[in-house]
């Protein structure tokens, strides 16, 4: 079939418009809209029609065309019978309710998806199956490429494939028009200050966030979180409506860290996407500190989680009895691979491995008859506390069985953070 005969097949059985026919050849020719294209065909057409050639079409294709010698008489057509007149009718109102949508969010760049009606691919897929689909162009393209030329016009903003600050979703199936915006990426550091905050925000198991009597109607089991400390003026500058946190490791809820830790934040649904970091760092909580923010991009938040981490720590340690001086030497034998088991305090939310992680280095001071402190620098994901009890003989070896002395209590602080970042 060359290229006239497909262009008949098409125009065989009722309308079809400019666009929806330009685009069966969408890909001959350059610098040509589709509408270009289906117009220079239809006119070809009608031309060998005006010729007195018997080409067997539609007329209703022809109307409006200003014949010289032919007295055909096409009549008015309806609907074309792919877009159902989406291109030639609907396409700029649909542009100005995007950026009708899109009022309030700052951005540089978008871009445009498009879902079309089952009834718009059903036609397409008719054609395709009479005059194959050498030179075509799906139709979900070029209403893409159609909205967001008329979305740069109206907007003076980009049309961007890679990382576009909004997402435009034309649903033509369920008649609607979504938008997304781009979560903001941010790395920096934080320091704990206090003990007794979660690293993240944690809703009350009872009522999943909503609030009740456990929770005090708060939907939370802590008031706050290092989440929640670092989160406040990034949503409230950014107009966001939430946050998620992803840090480098955790420390427990009643341990601090000292040390600078690694974090990025999400800032989920920004309204505004320029920040001023340096502004935002000065706002210091009591609880957290941070430092060095800075933009990332998504991929930073896989980097952070596989991130294995050496850390060193100080444990203030109170014993049961008073600490036998003489057996203090022993523990430099702690220098190995320790094997633990899953805690018992974590137990019920994860499952019970048996793990070995390295203790790199241990020293102590003493700080009373019955109190020590101790210095820890040790392998990513061992359990300190456990490291100091035994957990019960799950933990082995440990300090509490080398030292013959039943452990009191635990202070603990992250003090160093062995970064690679
Ligand atoms: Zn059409
Ligand atoms: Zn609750």
């Amino acid at each position: 079939m060359n290229t006239i005969e497909k262009a008949v097949e098409v125009l065989k059985d009722d309308y079809i418009c400019d666009s929806c026919l330009g685009r069966q050849f969408g890909q001959l020719l350059s610098g040509l809209t589709n509408e270009e294209r289906g117009k220079m065909i239809r006119n070809t057409i009608a031309m060998m029609v005006d010729a007195g050639e018997k080409i067997e079409i539609d007329s209703k294709n022809l109307y409006g065309i200003k014949f010289r010698n032919s007295k055909i008489k096409p009549p008015k057509p309806e609907k074309c019978k792919v877009c159902k007149n989406f291109f030639p009718e609907k396409i700029d109102d649909v542009a100005e309710e995007t950026v009708k949508k899109l009022e309030g969010i700052e951005y540089r760049t978008f871009l445009v998806g498009s879902v079309p009606s089952v009834e718009m691919s059903r036609a397409e897929e008719d054609i395709w199956q009479k005059t194959g689909i050498d030179f075509v162009e799906p139709i979900k393209s070029e209403i893409n490429r159609e909205v967001g030329k008329r979305l740069e016009k109206l907007t003076g903003k980009t049309f961007s494939m890679k990382n576009p600050d909004v997402t435009v979703l034309v649903d033509l199936d369920a008649e609607k028009i979504r938008t997304s915006i781009r979560s903001l990426f941010i790395f920096g550091y934080y320091s704990k200050l206090v003990r007794g905050i979660p690293q993240t925000k944690w809703l009350c198991p009872e009522c999943g966030g909503k609030g009740c009597k456990v929770c005090k109607g708060t939907g939370k089991l802590y008031k706050t979180s290092v989440q929640e400390e670092i989160e406040k003026p990034f949503v409230k500058f950014a107009k966001a409506r939430e946050s998620s946190f992803h840090g480098a490791g955790r420390e427990d809820i009643d341990a601090r860290c000292l040390a600078y830790r690694p974090f990025v934040i999400e800032i989920v649904k920004p309204k505004v996407r320029k920040l001023d970091l340096k502004k935002i760092q000065k706002l210091k909580s009591k609880k957290v500190k941070i430092k060095s923010l800075k933009f990332v991009d998504k991929e930073f938040v896989r980097k952070i989680k596989a991130a294995k981490i050496d850390k060193t720590y100080i444990a203030v340690v109170n014993f049961g009895k008073n600490v036998d001086k003489n057996k203090l030497k022993d523990l430099k034998s702690l220098e190995m691979k320790i094997e633990q088991r899953t805690p018992t305090r974590v137990a019920h939310r994860r499952a019970d491995l048996q793990r070995k992680r390295m203790v790199k280095r241990i020293s102590w001071r003493v700080l009373g008859k019955k109190k020590l402190e101790l210095k820890i620098h040790s392998e990513s994901g061992l359990y300190i506390k456990e490291l100091i009890t035994g957990d019960e003989g799950r933990t082995k070896p440990n300090v509490s069985d080398i030292l013959g002395n039943k452990v009191k209590r635990i202070l603990l602080d992250v003090v160093k953070i062995h970064s690679k970042f």
